[in-house]
């Protein structure tokens, strides 16, 4: 492709942002990154309270985030943040003996190292290719990409069995008889807002819960950025050839033989877009985000597929406890992590150990796809509201005793964030070819689709696809 040919990126996240470096890597320089807010790193979100910042969106990382470990190179960030500390609690506050070897059932304990262990084993093997960042070929029983290697060679093969990961993630523990290890999964999949096991396709669990990161997670070997994670991406749009254009209104976008983008009441001409920002078609319930309908001209076919998508309705809530309440570390409660505790907090947690004055951050999702009900019936469903679920928080956090200080008669909550999180499409439409259909549309209309329904709704993996992206198309 023509080096100098006039990109635009729509969106100002990882994603869009990591476009830009890669594309510049490549000798691609004439690009232009719109982003609609007045501020980069989308749900990398990093607000200040008492000269500190706390996290309303990403808080971590894990040693084999490569991608985004490409963007602290390019940017000379480290992750310098706080350690992560965590504590189990029972939904009335006692504590959760669950994982301790002192207290909890041994028997079970060893069957659960084993299944992981076993569960390990099979995705290696019986599995190999499920961990490449994207969903190319997995429903038609292939793997095409970069290997999750510090080097990212590329790699492709024939695997039947990769089909599998069509299924909802606890079908595919059964299948493989190791349905304990969802007791692990858990964790850092549905507490930070990605759904429920009955519901979600095994290949974006383990997309991003590939086995090694999951260990990572389990060994607590974490990174966390002092600044925030949105301290990431302010660096790199720092040091892009061209930083992210601000309170971009992007009203129409027209595609012909050239892309015509009306931004700010401005047109301007480009020979090339890509779209990082929410794909999904129709009116969203979400205060942030817009159906791709409402500024571009979609086709048929986009609109057909753009439909499918679903996302998670998860909010974060930061709020401030009084001085002697304030826990030695972050809460989970994992009894509150299943569909039957829908619209429960699920976390509550605390960046700097042992300080005062700093804002708790509550975790909750509103939403769940039951899987006796059709795509249908659980889009006509009404979503759990997001007052009456902020009240059912409040109330659990009272319950493990660190609840809001009361100012002026009023709680102090000092931030609310309802992100349009985690985009995916359902295990029908997964093993139907989805991601076949939407990557063989790359590059028609002049348009590429990146940023999180490509691969998955993590830091990492959008970066990746960000970067697998320009590796197939720019090069
Ligand atoms: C509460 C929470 C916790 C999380 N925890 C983690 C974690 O610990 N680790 C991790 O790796 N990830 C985590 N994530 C996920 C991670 O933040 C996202 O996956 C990542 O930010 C996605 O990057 P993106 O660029 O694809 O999308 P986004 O971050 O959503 O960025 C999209 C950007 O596009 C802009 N935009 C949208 N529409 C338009 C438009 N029409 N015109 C112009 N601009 C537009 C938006 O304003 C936004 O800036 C978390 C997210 C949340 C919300």
């Amino acid at each position: 492709m023509e080096k100098n040919i006039r990109i635009a990126i729509i969106g100002g996240g990882p994603a869009g942002l990591s476009a830009g470096m890669y594309l510049e890597q490549k000798g691609y320089e004439n690009y232009v990154i719109f982003e609609k807010t007045d501020h980069v790193g989308g749900k990398c979100h990093s607000p200040t309270w008492n000269g500190k910042r706390y996290e309303m969106g990403a808080i971590m990382g894990v040693p084999s985030y490569y991608a985004v470990h490409d963007v602290e190179l390019f940017a000379g960030v480290d992750h310098n943040g706080p350690r992560l500390h965590r504590t189990y609690r029972l939904p009335n506050g006692q504590p959760d003996h669950r994982f301790d070897k002192k207290l909890f059932n041994i028997p079970h304990l060893l069957k659960l190292k084993k299944q992981i262990k076993k569960f390990g084993e099979i995705l290696e093997t019986k599995y190999k290719g499920y961990d490449i960042c994207g969903h190319r070929g997995v429903s038609e029983g292939r793997y095409e990409g970069f290997a999750v290697t510090p080097g990212r060679e590329p790699v492709s093969g024939v695997n039947e069995n990769l089909k599998d990961l069509a299924m909802p993630f606890k079908k595919f523990c059964e299948l493989n008889k190791c349905p304990l290890v969802t007791e692990i999964w858990v964790q850092p999949f549905t507490s930070f807002g990605y759904g429920y096991f009955d519901e979600i396709p095994a290949a974006y669990v383990l997309k991003y819960l590939d086995f090694q990161t999951m260990m990572n997670f389990v060994n607590v070997n974490l990174w966390t950025w002092k600044d925030g994670t949105q301290s990431i991406y302010e660096a790199l749009n720092a040091k892009l050839k061209h930083p992210a254009l601000l309170n971009s209104n992007i009203t129409k976008i027209v595609r012909g033989e050239k892309v015509t983008i009306t931004v700010n009441g401005k047109e301007e001409v480009f020979d090339k877009l890509i779209i990082t920002a929410p794909l999904q078609v129709g009116t969203i319930n979400n205060p942030v985000a817009q159906g791709l309908d409402s500024y571009l001209d979609v086709t048929e076919k986009e609109r057909e597929l753009f439909s499918k998508i679903d996302y998670e309705r998860y909010d974060t809530m930061a709020y401030i406890t009084a001085k002697e309440n304030y826990p030695e570390a972050s809460f989970y409660v994992v009894d509150n992590m299943t569909p039957e505790t829908l619209g429960h907090g699920m976390v509550f947690y605390m960046r700097w150990g042992n300080e005062p004055d700093q804002p708790l951050v509550s975790y909750v999702l509103r939403k769940h796809k039951d899987p006796s009900e059709s795509l249908k019936q659980y889009k006509a469903r009404p979503e759990l509201e997001y007052e009456a679920t902020k009240k059912t928080v409040l109330e659990d956090i009272a319950k493990l005793g660190i609840p809001p200080i009361k100012e002026e008669g009023k709680d102090k909550i000092i931030y609310e964030f309802q992100a349009y999180y985690f985009p995916h499409v359902f295990s029908e439409d997964y093993a139907a070819g989805w991601y076949e259909k939407v990557e063989a549309m790359q590059g028609q209309n002049n348009t590429y689709y990146a940023g999180e329904i490509m691969s998955f709704g993590d830091m990492d993996e959008t970066v990746e696809y960000s970067r697998d992206l320009v590796e197939r198309f720019f090069r």
